[in-house]
């Protein structure tokens, strides 16, 4: 017998892709999905409209962002989504670049698949080159600290170029710089930066440039009795986790009251506990206090009486960030509160921002947590402004954590690209290939940014080209006025870490993607293939 019968290994509804066609597919959603964000790359990329099923409008020109919000279902278009993901929790920005990376290195791998390359031998050369380029890149670095203002600045300015920030961001990237230089931490000889301390609150109402840095907390959360002061000059912060109530719950105590004089005694003693509770504040010195638990209705009025503002039921994040902001330490034991467990805020205020009332807690000396607080005149705006202060944040936070800085504009990716092709010499045959076509991948970034300025590529390349091998390794394209210049000198930095971790996730997913050659799918009961068949069209790819 000639003719075989198919055999059916898998369950009905499953389908199969082998070879080329796996392969195919897989990059073509891959490439896609870097399509789709790389027009968006640099200050003059543009920016995407994403409408979700229940209307609602994200307007952003962040990869990540974009990605997430668009709900791939590729599973090869999903592993790109993750390399923007890992760069967003590892580094905080730099996520279109990684995507754009990842794309490109793929297209160039499908060259190679095309002169019966073997994917096995491509992924060989591409972690060669991966390798070699985090080499270089940390090579060409320079270094930076907390007392580097300058560079701290321009770093912000980087990051926030091109977004939505880009109209205040001399003004953002200051505060930006302010606030990490405020709460990080060296004692241990370590650089210590927990960006959790940097608490951002957004405000609609006047502008960006009404953004402002308060040496200490908004909390939201008003004062809780209308005859307590508005305004607290020196104030000395009372943080406390307990309630300054009568506590009746907790135990089951039966009471029994058989006439009226032993329940007047029994309010009097209530009454007594906790005028007793507000004379041990008033005693500590405090004329401020922020209690996690409820307070009293009489605790109320007697605090008041005091000239004490007080707010409750604050956020315990919030009651753990003013005991950094202000020195205090947060007392269980209201009896026990003493001068030496307050803090310090200059300023203590209730202030109505846009229609809500919410407290001040600034001017605090030496602060070790701080505020942000964003203003816009419309949601869209400080969301854009939000996202491009957390960059802003990360990118500043990352470099001092790491010591270490890169031009921008395209300058490392050209030097990469250079060192790349002179490493590859000293290979031979297809693994040679594979080490050239990850060095032509890097420089889809200058030439993006070239693209997307308007600019002619080829042109831009060739005199980027040129500059770097007269040694001028921070050459980069000035987006703006179209023409190579030094990118270090015109301060376009930015972290070596968005760098390296972008080159290693992208060659890690186009390593993966790669090694690829037969997808399965199936097994969900869902009707319609979730696998490359069901991709939208590739058409004009
Ligand atoms: P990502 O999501 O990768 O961070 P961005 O849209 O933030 O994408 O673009 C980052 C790229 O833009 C980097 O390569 C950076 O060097 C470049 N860039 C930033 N500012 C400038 C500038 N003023 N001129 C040219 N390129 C710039
Ligand atoms: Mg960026």
């Amino acid at each position: 017998m000639t003719q075989s019968q198919p055999i059916f290994i898998l369950p009905e509804g499953y389908q199969r892709t082998l070879g080329r066609d796996a392969q195919r597919s897989n990059i073509l959603a891959a490439k896609q999905v870097a399509e789709t964000v790389r027009t968006t790359l640099g200050p003059k990329g543009m920016d995407k409209m994403i409408v979700d099923s229940l209307g609602d409008i994200t307007i952003t020109n962040d990869g990540v962002t974009i990605l997430e919000e668009m709900g791939i279902e590729h599973p090869a278009a999903k592993m790109l989504v993750e390399v923007a993901k890992t760069q967003e929790n590892q580094v905080g920005d730099g996520t279109t670049t990684a995507v754009v990376l990842a794309g490109e290195l793929l297209k160039n791998a499908e060259i190679l698949l095309d002169k019966d390359i073997h994917p096995t031998v491509i992924a060989k050369g591409y972690r060669l080159a991966a390798e070699q380029a985090q080499k270089i890149l940390n090579k060409i670095a320079e270094d930076v600290t907390e007392k580097d203002d300058d560079i701290l600045v321009k770093i912000a300015i980087t990051a926030m170029t091109g977004k939505g920030a880009e109209i205040a961001k001399e003004k953002l990237s200051r505060l930006t710089v302010d606030a990490i230089k405020q709460v990080l931490d060296k004692t241990t000889g370590k650089m210590i930066i927990n960006l959790d301390n940097i608490k951002l609150e957004k405000k609609t109402g006047g502008g960006v440039d009404d953004t402002e840095l308060i040496k200490g907390l908004l909390i939201d959360k008003e004062k809780v009795h209308p005859n307590m002061p508005r305004l607290i000059k020196n104030a000395k912060v009372a943080l406390l986790d307990a309630a300054i109530e009568v506590k009746s719950t907790e135990t089951e105590a039966k009471i029994q009251i058989n006439d009226p004089m032993q329940m007047q005694a029994f309010i009097d003693q209530e009454e007594k506990i906790i005028k007793n509770m507000v004379d041990s504040i008033v005693k500590s010195g405090a004329n401020v206090v922020f209690c996690q638990k409820g307070i009293d209705d009489l605790a109320q009025y007697y605090l008041a009486k005091s000239g004490i503002y007080a707010a409750r039921r604050v956020k315990k994040s919030d009651i753990d960030k003013l005991a950094l902001a202000t020195g205090a330490r947060i007392t269980s034991n209201i009896k026990e509160l003493s001068r030496d467990d307050l803090g310090f805020a200059g300023i203590v205020e209730e202030a109505t921002i846009g229609d809500e009332e919410m407290t001040y807690v600034r001017e605090c000396k030496n602060p070790k947590a701080v505020t942000i607080l964003i203003k816009g005149g419309t949601e869209h705006v400080i969301d854009e402004v939000e996202r491009a202060i957390k960059d802003s944040l990360g990118d500043i936070s990352i470099s001092l954590k790491d010591g270490k800085v890169v031009g921008g504009a395209g300058a490392p990716e050209m030097e990469v690209s250079k060192y790349l092709r002179e490493f590859a010499n000293s290979f031979s045959g297809r693994e040679q290939l594979a080490i050239f076509a990850f060095a032509d991948a890097v420089e889809v970034i200058p030439r993006t940014l070239a693209e997307n300025a308007g600019l002619d590529p080829i042109d831009v390349l060739t005199d980027l080209k040129v500059q770097h091998d007269k040694k001028l390794k921070w050459s980069g394209l000035d987006v703006f006025k179209g023409k190579a210049v030094d990118a270090w000198k015109l301060g376009i930095i930015e972290p070596l870490k968005i760098k390296t971790q972008a080159l290693k996730s992208a060659s890690e997913v186009a390593e993966l993607i790669l090694r690829i050659d037969d997808v399965i799918a199936g097994g969900s009961s869902k009707k319609e293939s979730p696998m490359p068949h069901g991709m939208p069209s590739m058409e004009g790819m």
